[in-house]
């Protein structure tokens, strides 16, 4: 009996905030730059690109410096998809 590979969307684990994780560098720092998808963004949060609110289920960006004492976790920011991109 032959074994078939799942190739069945949905299978594996999904990460924390259903978006990919990259890199980029800003001003010499390098950060971990997640998208959030506007399904999994639950709560508001401020902008500090622009100081406006980012209201529930709306896609945005979560970025913080990967070279921080504590891998960043403390400077995690939520920014405005637009606005990080700025
Ligand atoms: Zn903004």
């Amino acid at each position: 009996m032959a074994r078939r590979n799942r190739r069945a969307a949905g299978g594996g684990p999904r990460p924390l905030f259903g978006g990919a994780l990259t890199h980029e560098e800003r001003g010499g720092r390098r950060y971990a730059v997640r998208a959030v998808a506007g399904s999994a963004a639950t709560k508001s949060y401020r902008c500090p690109g622009c100081n406006q609110e980012i209201r529930p289920g709306t896609a945005h960006v979560v970025a913080w410096p990967v070279d921080g004492p504590d891998g960043g976790g403390d400077e995690r920011r939520h920014w405005h998809s637009g606005c990080w991109r700025r």
